[in-house]
């Protein structure tokens, strides 16, 4: 990665770790992580309506088809085809959104993209033989493929889009999960999947005096463009008179700046955490990047960078980036022969101060005013947060439209006007919340939005109430027929790249279901054998990093300051997506044995 490098500034342990920590200090108060509940806040109803499509009025459904999956985006799709491809007809989409693409049928904020390499990215590439237009893609190239991918594998005609599933229930007479929604519907299903998504959930802080606030305000994920005007890739010319403020310098908040910069008469950004934002470099494709690829390349290529995100050794960095350089470095330092584990946590340290140093030394090249610049510069260890990459967005902050206020405990309150900080009141026309997403520490049954019923009238959330207990984290005992898409939180795994993880969860799905038709299986669940040994397997590996994590600035990573509550069931299988036992090999593995091991099946008298 030319030009950015860890700095080899002297390593002063105890300043850095004082410093560290009093920047996380400053941020841990209380209520910080406090929200207004969006799937059913009364006042904030409209955050919910869908800014891109308008609902169409249609009857209600009554319909048995083999799938229902809840969930158009990456994962849904991707299960879909693969259900495809294991030669089921019948299949339902049902999604709150009016159509494909999930987080990037939501995710329309102008300068949207995807910070992790589109070649691996983007999936199936092969198959539908598409290379994307550039290395980092812009959401609606995003969207516009995984349409693409829901029209070849017929995905779209049978969908029901504006529609939420309100309950589903296992009816064990029937052996078929009975769906119901908020449009009416009834479905009946054979295969109930679960592809609800990680990001799906809006975050809104909750902010005292918050709606008295007497202009526009919009979350992130819709982008009111009726009000700014303009386009993702057009200005805002509705904000040319417009004072705006900017919540939020996560990967959404650095991402819009500076499109809001450039158009809006004035914009405010509140900063509670700067984000570390390294390179991003991005560029077009070359036009012989499709030359001599061999078959299998996509795969290969997700391989090559997950590998570097194991720590493991590959002969070529293909991707090449600050997540191949920094996350990986910190993540996973050298270990020398003969070092003491003190040697070694001291030496992560070093490297990530190196990192973060040069992060810090970037701002400053890059931002004219020291003391905007020293607001910006983001004192915690790399990975204490999610990194961020952009080449723009610090930048925006030399423009005189544009003013960092630094926010580290929060507003004091929101008035009509508009928020105030440390007593400042700043009178604003338009509040836009790039305040994110529940992410993996919340449960599944949460993040689904609905309740789901198994045998005995038992349902997941009562099951998972202690934590969760899976088989791979993707099938359930007492769950009949249900999958789940594999995601963090939920006895999976990470994966930087969450493609190659809906990858692997949707070829297991299809794989699986093809074995069970193969076999004239009706009904499947999983043994509690199985369940208690993987349960045990994510607990016996869960490694407790409170003692690193609680030092952190307070984020999602580390439970916002308190990586102690952390539920070990509610981990991830410890061994890590890939090669030596990883996760991919055991479920692969599992598919090719083809014993189905683990499950309890009932198979039907007669074969259909
Ligand atoms: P985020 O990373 O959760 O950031 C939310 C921002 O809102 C943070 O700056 C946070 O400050 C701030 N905030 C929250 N509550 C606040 C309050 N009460 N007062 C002031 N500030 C507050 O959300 P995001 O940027 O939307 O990203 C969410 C996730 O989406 C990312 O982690 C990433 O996985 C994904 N994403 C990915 C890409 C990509 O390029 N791949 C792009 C966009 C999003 P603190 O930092 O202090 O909490």
């Amino acid at each position: 990665m030319p030009g950015f490098h860890p700095t080899d500034a002297t390593y002063d342990p105890d300043a850095t770790r004082a410093k560290y920590l009093a920047e996380r200090d400053k941020r841990l108060v209380p209520g910080r992580a406090d929200i207004r509940d969006l799937r059913t806040d009364e006042h904030f109803a409209r955050y919910r309506d869908d800014p891109f499509a308008s609902a169409i009025e249609r009857d209600p459904v009554a319909d048995d088809v083999d799938v229902v999956i809840v969930g158009g985006g990456i994962a849904g799709v991707l299960a879909g085809a693969n259900l495809r491809k294991a030669g089921i007809k019948r299949i339902r989409i049902v999604d709150q959104a009016g159509g494909i693409g999930g987080t990037w049928y939501w995710n329309r904020y102008p300068g949207v993209m995807c910070d992790v390499e589109s070649y691996s990215y983007l999936p199936m590439l092969e198959e539908l033989d598409y290379i994307p237009t550039r290395r980092y893609a812009f959401g609606e190239e995003i969207l516009g493929h995984l349409e693409a991918i829901a029209d070849r594998f017929d995905l779209v005609a049978d969908a029901l889009f504006h529609t939420g599933v309100t309950r589903a229930e296992w009816n064990e007479d029937a052996a078929r999960w009975r769906i119901r929604t908020n449009r009416g519907d009834e479905l009946n299903c054979r295969w109930y999947v679960l592809a609800v998504g990680i990001l799906n959930l809006m975050k809104l802080p909750d902010v005292l005096g918050m709606e008295e606030f007497a202009g526009r305000s919009f979350h992130t994920a819709r982008w009111d463009y009726q009000y700014t005007g303009g386009g993702p890739h057009e200005p805002l010319t509705g904000l040319e008179d417009k004072v705006v403020a900017l919540i939020g310098t996560g990967a959404t908040g650095i991402q819009c700046a500076p499109a809001l910069a450039e158009s809006a008469k004035h914009l405010y950004v509140f900063q509670r955490t700067p984000s570390a934002v390294g390179v991003r470099g991005n560029r077009l494709t070359p036009p012989d990047f499709a030359r001599g690829l061999e078959p299998g390349w996509q795969r290969a290529r997700m391989d090559n960078f997950q590998a570097i995100m194991m720590g493991r050794p590959v002969e070529v960095d293909q991707v090449d980036d600050g997540w191949t350089h920094h996350y990986a470095a910190v993540h996973h330092p050298p270990r020398r022969e003969g070092m003491t584990m003190a040697d070694y946590l001291r030496s992560g340290e070093e490297i990530d101060y190196g990192i973060m140093d040069a992060h810090r030394r970037r701002i400053e090249e890059l931002v004219a005013d020291p003391t905007t610049a020293e607001i910006l510069k983001p004192y915690y260890r790399y990975l204490c947060k999610r990194p961020c990459f952009h080449d723009e967005y610090l930048p925006v902050f030399n423009n005189p439209n544009v003013t960092l206020i630094g926010c580290p405990g929060g507003f004091e309150r929101i008035t009509a006007q508009g928020p105030v900080v440390d007593g400042k009141q700043y009178e604003v026309d338009c509040i836009i919340y790039g305040t994110g997403f529940e992410a993996e520490l919340t449960p599944l049954f949460r993040r689904a939005g609905h309740e789901i019923v198994g045998r005995g009238g038992v349902t997941l959330a009562d099951k998972w109430a202690d934590g969760a207990a899976s088989l791979f984290g993707m099938m359930s005992r007492g769950f009949p027929n249900l999958f789940v898409m594999p995601a963090p939180g939920q006895q999976a795994v990470v994966t930087v790249n969450y493609t190659q993880l809906a990858v692997l969860g949707a070829q297991f799905i299809g794989g699986t279901v093809g074995l069970l038709d193969q076999r004239g299986v009706e009904v499947f669940d999983v043994s509690a054998e199985a369940e208690g040994g993987w349960t045990q397997k994510v607990v016996d590996s869960f490694v407790d990093g409170s003692a690193v994590m609680s030092a952190c600035t307070p984020s999602r990573i580390n439970n916002e300051g308190h990586p102690e509550a952390l539920n070990p069931r509610n981990a991830n299988y410890g061994r890590g997506f890939g090669n030596w036992f990883g996760y991919r090999d055991l479920l692969e593995q599992w598919l090719e044995a083809a014993n189905l091991e683990g499950l309890e099946l009932e198979v039907r008298s007669t074969a259909s």
